[in-house]
């Protein structure tokens, strides 16, 4: 049974987008943006984060950086009693840096091949899920994995997701 989701980004939705975050000191959660994830994880969705990180592919961080962080993030998250269910990322850019990572891929957003490899592994249904974004790509991404976008203008987490999900 396939189960919906909601996809994340995370620089502008999650933490404060300072720009190729990568370590512990560079997040600022966004307003009641954990108790936005706890909020979603008591309704009962999957919550996965899809997230373009080329700061790898520009060897401004590395994978292991990358996987520090997150598990940090994890960690800090759980603290609110919230919990991201998967976490995909892209550290690819079209031109920018080194092999392997400067080649033309199909998970970087606007591309949608981080939702859809999640659809794959998660067994989610795209049609009952929703992706919220701060930017134009990750709307983007989301239409060509079949899932419905919203665009986060910032500010307060908890409040827009109630605001999409609540029925009234
Ligand atoms: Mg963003």
């Amino acid at each position: 049974m396939s189960r919906p989701a909601i996809f994340l980004d995370r620089d502008g939705v999650i933490n404060e987008d300072v720009g190729y975050a990568w370590r512990q000191a560079d997040i600022r959660w966004v307003r009641n943006a954990p108790e936005a994830i706890a909020w979603l994880n008591r309704r009962g969705y999957l919550v996965v984060v899809v997230t373009n990180q080329s700061g790898i592919a520009r060897g401004y961080y590395s994978e292991r950086d990358f996987d520090v962080l997150t598990g940090w993030m994890h960690a800090a998250l759980g603290q609110y009693g919230a919990r991201i269910d998967a976490v995909y990322h892209c550290p690819h850019h079209p031109t920018a840096g080194q092999p392997p990572y400067n080649v033309v891929c199909n998970c970087r957003k606007p591309k949608p091949g981080l939702l859809v490899k999640a659809i794959g592994d998660l067994g989610i249904d795209p049609a009952r899920s929703l992706m919220i974004g701060d930017k134009l790509t990750d709307m983007e991404a989301a239409a060509a994995a079949g899932v419905p976008g919203l665009l986060f203008p910032g500010g307060d987490l908890l409040e827009f997701v109630r605001d999409a999900l609540d029925n009234g």
